[in-house]
């Protein structure tokens, strides 16, 4: 499992990595996945580093109920007009690759 000092996603939110960034506030950032697997392929990272879905508990509602709020703007701000998919893989039989928790928005196409 990956640490804050060598995860990816905290250094994006750092600033210490590059990013196509699209949003961010006090708590989350989002931007553009690097491999996009649709038209629109977002992605919204709480600030805070927690591993995966797996890892939350009661303290974190309010920061996960404002990433859910967050993710119709983000959509319809970049042009998923006719919908969208959200995604969070968690823990290795999920498909999660960065163990830094994310939410996936995939729009611009019917997928999968
Ligand atoms: P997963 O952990 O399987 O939910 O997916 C991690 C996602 O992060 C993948 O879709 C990657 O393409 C994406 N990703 C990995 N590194 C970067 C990066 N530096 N910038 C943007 N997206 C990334
Ligand atoms: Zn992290």
């Amino acid at each position: 499992m990956t640490t804050t000092a060598d995860c990816i996603f905290c250094k994006i939110a750092q600033g210490q990595i590059p990013c196509k960034k699209i949003y961010e506030d006090e708590d989350f950032i989002a931007f553009h996945d690097i491999n996009p697997r649709a038209p629109i392929h977002l992605l919204v990272i709480p600030k805070l580093h927690i591993e995966s879905l797996q890892h939350v508990d009661a303290s974190h509602r309010d920061l996960l109920g404002k990433m859910l709020v967050l993710a119709p703007q983000l959509a319809a701000e970049n042009g998923a007009s006719e919908g969208f998919k959200t995604l969070i893989n968690t823990g290795p039989a999920g498909g999660q690759e960065v163990y830094h928790l994310h939410l996936h928005i995939l729009g611009g196409r019917p997928t999968a």
